[in-house]
């Protein structure tokens, strides 16, 4: 099974660590997106994952996303060895690919969206979102916008 599997808050999701890829039937996970998975392969901010929702599965394409300058290369080789600890991932918040389309300017961007809906740190999702730095404006016509995106995939779609 390619990835690593961690557990958070008592839910399990696989980690992919900088450079790894995902195992074939990952692509059909719901939410599956090649442009994140290519730009997040290795990205200084961002780790992708496979989760679930309420059942096992199917799995669910997410990544999670830090803004406090962590080190995910040596998260990585903790994962690996599986000495990382929960509160590596303080800093996270847990996020999907969507594409969003700008109220100003209707330019269509893909972006990392956190899903409030989910039930892994919900519990901290209020102080997580506060330490966060959210992409604050359209990255179009710079309007700012209410999103909760942590990151641009794409940008002029
Ligand atoms: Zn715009």
């Amino acid at each position: 099974m390619a990835g690593h599997t961690i557990s958070l808050e008592g839910r399990e999701l696989v980690y992919f660590a900088a450079g790894e890829d995902l195992p074939e039937n990952g692509h059909c996970a719901i939410g599956y997106d090649p442009a994140a998975d290519e730009a997040f392969r290795d990205h200084e901010r961002v780790r992708r994952v496979l989760g679930t929702l309420i059942h096992p599965t199917p799995k669910v394409f997410q990544a999670l996303h830090w803004s406090d300058g962590r080190d995910l290369r040596l998260l990585d080789s903790a994962v690996k060895s599986g000495a990382y600890d929960e509160s590596d991932f303080d800093g996270a918040l847990l996020t999907e690919a969507h594409m969003v389309v700008c109220l100003s300017c209707s330019a269509a961007t893909r972006v990392l969206l956190v899903d409030a809906g989910q039930v892994l740190f919900h519990r901290t999702l209020p102080e997580r979102l506060r330490s966060h730095a959210l992409v604050a404006a359209c990255p179009q016509c710079q309007v700012p916008w209410t999103l909760r995106a942590v990151e641009v995939i794409d940008a002029g779609a």
